[in-house]
């Protein structure tokens, strides 16, 4: 056969044996991960539709009810990463000419605002300095001028630290008959979140960042009002594989193939979720909170400042303000280097200017802050 392509040389496989190094990883995520986490995904696959996974996707959907505090029944782990339950958010609730306002103060904030612009929103921008918040008043004002279908904010935003305050803003929207979609990746099992009391309609988180899991699912939920939308649209959900009706019929009581689950980051997220249900989120918060604030104490004696007003600090992820005449770069390569520890750089308008340090789910502990600012210190020097 000619048009046979011969095996040579360039296509036998040399790697070697996978061989990762052993990270301490305090970046914006992913975070280190549970020994429990990793026996789950090495556990046997069984089938997607196998009666023991079915029982097994009704627990994963409690358990997220839990950890977001929501009874809302849709809600499921997408397949794919944080970026793909965001889309889907934005998939099932926009229609095109739709107003979205989006509160936009980092970088996610943009991506919110490109993601709606693609399923032909009509996207308005409320903005604000990276590092800072939106008032209520801010917001009511924005909403009262744009009169949006959705209002999207981003509760925890890892590229400068910052976390939204929620509190009066879901009741608003209902006044103004608009949807509350909140980006929850860096928050969710990291900080308080609670989707039914502050009246969030659409949010998605991610696996890899406070619910220490790998990166690869991704936490999505609809309340009522957005699964009413979702029921009234007039055009088809553009994107087939992030439609929630056809979604719903797998994850719902038909049980009908629409793809293939990653049946084994579903194990993963099971247990990743079950160890958040044994230490109790509250004092999962406490937790984190703590830790930050030890961080925060240890970078001021370093002469270190954190961009971000106290009040509105994220526990999970630090900006910390990078000194006069130092590198950045410099510092976070030492640290991978030398210790094995990864932190991040500062992203868009804070390149340069900040670290991330991520103190997320199983690695928001004491030692790894100690750990982190003794080797901070040294790569000073
Ligand atoms: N939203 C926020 C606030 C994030 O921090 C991230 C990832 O860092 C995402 C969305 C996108 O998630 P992913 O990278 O898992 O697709």
């Amino acid at each position: 056969m000619e048009h046979r392509i011969k095996v040579d040389e360039t296509h036998l496989i040399h790697a070697s044996q996978l061989d990762v190094p052993p990270r301490l990883l305090l970046g914006p995520g992913p975070s280190n991960v549970d020994a429990r986490v990793l026996q789950a995904l090495a556990m046997p696959e069984i089938g997607h539709l196998d009666p023991r996974f079915i029982e097994l996707m009704n627990e994963i959907q409690e358990l997220l009810r839990y950890v977001w505090q929501t009874d809302n029944t849709m809600t499921i782990p997408m397949s794919g990463t944080g970026s793909a339950a965001m889309e889907a958010t934005l998939a099932n609730s926009v229609e095109p000419g739709d107003i979205v306002l989006v509160g936009v103060n980092g970088y996610f904030g943009e991506r919110l605002c490109d993601m709606a612009s693609r399923y032909g929103a009509d996207v308005r921008r409320i903005e604000k300095a990276w590092g800072e918040v939106f008032s209520l008043e801010e917001i009511a004002d924005a909403l009262k001028m744009h009169r949006p279908a959705i209002l999207g904010l981003i509760h925890g935003e890892t590229s400068t630290g910052a976390m939204q305050p929620m509190e009066g803003i879901g009741k608003l929207c209902r006044e103004f008959n608009a949807l509350l979609l909140l980006d929850t990746v860096t928050s969710l099992g990291g900080a308080p979140v609670f989707l039914d009391h502050w009246h969030v309609d659409l949010a998605y988180s991610g696996s890899q960042k406070c619910i220490s899991c790998p990166p690869g699912i991704a936490p999505f939920t609809m309340s009522k009002r957005a699964v009413e939308k979702l029921k009234r649209r007039k055009t088809k959900v553009a994107s087939w594989y992030l439609d929630v009706n056809l979604v719903a019929k797998y994850w719902g009581s038909e049980r009908t193939y629409h793809h293939t689950a990653p049946i084994n980051m579903n194990y993963a997220l099971r247990e990743a979720l079950r160890i958040i249900a044994e230490e109790g989120l509250e004092d999962r918060w406490e937790r984190h909170r703590a830790n930050a604030e030890r961080l925060y104490e240890g970078l001021q004696e370093l002469g270190i400042e954190c961009h971000v007003a106290k009040e509105y600090r994220l526990p999970s992820l630090t900006t910390a303000l990078v000194p006069d005449g130092i590198d950045s770069k410099a510092v976070s390569s030492y640290l991978l280097r030398k210790f094995n520890i990864e932190i991040a750089a500062g992203l868009g308008q804070l390149a340069g200017k900040v670290w991330r340090i991520g103190l997320m789910g199983f690695n928001s502990r004491r030692e790894n802050v100690k750990l982190l600012l003794s080797a901070l210190s040294e790569a000073l020097e």
